[in-house]
């Protein structure tokens, strides 16, 4: 059975939860869909280590979604000695490694290094891959601006937003089962989702399969408004089976 695993729900801010990355577990293999800068805690908590780790997905390159990759690449090399596979969809190679891991990984004992020294790197195009039998979509979502920014489609049953604003042609196109979406308690953000924007692109009967994630540590002021209008807040730790 394959399942997705809420590995974090916090917001980038929280002190309260880790960062909000997810994970694929299916056959006791397992892929991350992100792996910010909490994520050996965030494993820890599930009685795991980087160890356990076989791939990643990468949806954009802001710190509490890639800055994991940098104890993942040390620690899988030279302390676990395997190459984890890396996913990453268009555009996300250039920030990645140019523009943010060059400076820590580049240079080694042994001389220079590249991103394909510490990782099996797979460059997607717009075409969907398989992970353990899981099938894995994915589409641009709207977070920053002409940032290269993506968020997935699993098995044509769950969608997980990744960071966004409001996707309803998104949410339209692929009508999902399950929704894990993006959401900030703030009045109004310029690449997250509020709750009266979720509540104003999205009508009722899709709100209800929709569980909110990477929120701020004050959600317990808003959990009777949100489980009232959605299915409610995700929670470290919570499975969805694909
Ligand atoms: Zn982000």
């Amino acid at each position: 059975m394959a399942v997705l695993k809420m590995l974090g729900v916090g917001h980038s801010e929280s002190l309260a939860h880790w960062n909000n990355n997810a994970m694929i577990e299916v056959a006791n293999r397992r892929l991350l869909i992100d792996a910010g800068y909490t994520i050996k805690f965030a494993l820890r908590d599930r009685g795991l280590t980087l160890a356990d780790v076989h791939a990643i997905f990468i949806t954009h390159v802001h710190a509490d979604h890639c800055f994991g990759l940098e104890r993942l690449a040390y620690e899988c090399r030279f302390k676990y000695g395997f190459k984890p596979t890396l996913y990453l969809p268009p555009g996300v190679y250039e920030e990645l490694w140019d523009q943010t891991l060059k400076g820590v990984l580049g240079q080694v004992g042994e001389g220079p290094a590249e991103l394909a020294d510490y990782f099996d790197v797979v460059l997607l195009d717009d075409k969907p891959f398989q992970f353990g039998g899981v099938n894995i979509e994915f589409f641009q979502n709207q977070h920053t601006p002409t940032k290269p920014s993506y968020g997935l489609m699993i098995n044509e049953r769950l969608l997980f937003s990744g960071d966004t604003r409001a996707i309803p042609e998104v949410l339209n196109r692929y009508t999902p089962e399950v929704i894990l979406h993006d959401a900030t308690l703030a009045d109004w953000n310029p690449v997250h989702a509020s709750l009266q924007e979720l509540c104003e692109n999205y009508p009722e009967n899709i709100r209800r399969r929709m569980y909110l994630m990477s929120y701020e540590d004050e959600y317990e002021q808003q959990r009777e408004r949100v489980e009232q209008d959605f299915a409610g807040f995700a929670t470290q730790g919570q499975e969805f089976e694909l």
